[in-house]
């Protein structure tokens, strides 16, 4: 059988992703609730500030945190606490260390695919996330080249995945 190149996508076919910062947000949306926004209208805000952040630093986990501060301080204005800061900053940090939950016979897949093609797994985020250590081999680390696109290619070891389950 001819080897092809798989370019295999991970966030949310690989692994849950959008599922955690979906449930950040809405923790978020309660914590600044306080301030006398609507939901919607803090939900609004948020996207705006996203569109504008992921422009300059990427779809990552801390480009995602700087969203949720910058709102925030929209938001509170003057009223702006440190703590709750401080607390939007611990949620971001334990969304950055909430290890992939891996998607039911994912790595059976790949595994089965490694054996007869050449695999690239292709994800959005910050070179240095701590949650890719274990999935990337330093000589394939990959540097975006633009700042508007970052993306991560990365060969998946099927072994890691099996680990993992
Ligand atoms: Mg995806």
């Amino acid at each position: 059988m001819r080897r092809n190149t798989l370019l295999i996508d991970a966030d949310d076919t690989l692994w849950e992703n959008n599922v955690f910062f979906e449930k950040l947000i809405e923790d978020f949306i309660t914590l600044v609730e306080s301030c006398g926004f609507t939901r919607a209208y803090v939900r609004h805000i948020l996207n705006e500030t996203e569109r504008k952040n992921i422009r300059q630093y990427g779809y990552g986990v801390r480009s995602f945190g700087r969203s949720l501060e910058e709102t925030y301080i929209k938001l509170a204005e003057h009223l702006a606490k440190r703590e709750v800061l401080a607390q939007i900053h611990t949620r971001v940090v334990d969304l950055e260390r909430t290890p992939p939950k891996i998607l039911d016979g994912v790595p059976e897949t790949l595994a089965y695919l490694t054996e007869r093609h050449r695999l690239i797994l292709f994800t959005k985020g910050e070179p240095e996330d701590p949650r890719m250590d274990d999935w990337q081999q330093p000589a394939q680390r990959h540097q975006p080249r633009h700042a508007d696109r970052p993306e991560r290619r990365v060969h998946p070891t099927p072994a890691h995945l099996a680990a993992r389950t």
